[in-house]
């Protein structure tokens, strides 16, 4: 079974990227635009990872973050946060909000399929090594 990818981002180009990278390896993606809409697609979906954008409308990453953890269907769910190089602080600040890990923007699309499966369950066939 195809392992599904939620997508929480505001930026379009972004989004276009990741989907298309995802896609293109064999994922499913969800897509969401806001924190609000971000959370409830991830209890209404499930998915097996969330990629996670920290400046979003109506509710910041770390927020959303924090939501997800707190919700016991949602507590073992890899939440990769994707911060901008720039941003110092952040890294620390999404990963005490509750994310695994991260990705750095900009999105290298060479390198960001491996950077997300070492967040991700191994495939129960071990089909992916
Ligand atoms: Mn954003």
């Amino acid at each position: 079974m195809d392992q599904l990818i939620l997508i929480i981002e505001d930026n379009e180009q972004n989004m276009y990227l990741m989907t298309f990278l995802l896609e293109k390896n064999g994922y499913k993606v969800n897509q969401a635009r806001t924190g609000k809409e971000g959370i409830r697609l991830a209890l209404e979906v499930q998915p097996d990872a969330i990629l996670l954008d920290i400046q979003l409308p109506e509710l910041d990453g770390y927020g959303v973050a924090k939501a997800l953890r707190n919700n016991h269907a949602l507590k073992q769910v890899p939440i990769i946060a994707v911060t901008s190089y720039a941003m110092v602080g952040d890294k620390e600040q999404i990963l005490a909000a509750g994310a695994t890990g991260y990705i750095e923007k900009p999105i290298n699309p060479n390198t960001f399929i491996q950077q997300l499966q070492e967040y991700l369950p191994p495939l129960p066939d071990n089909g992916r090594t």
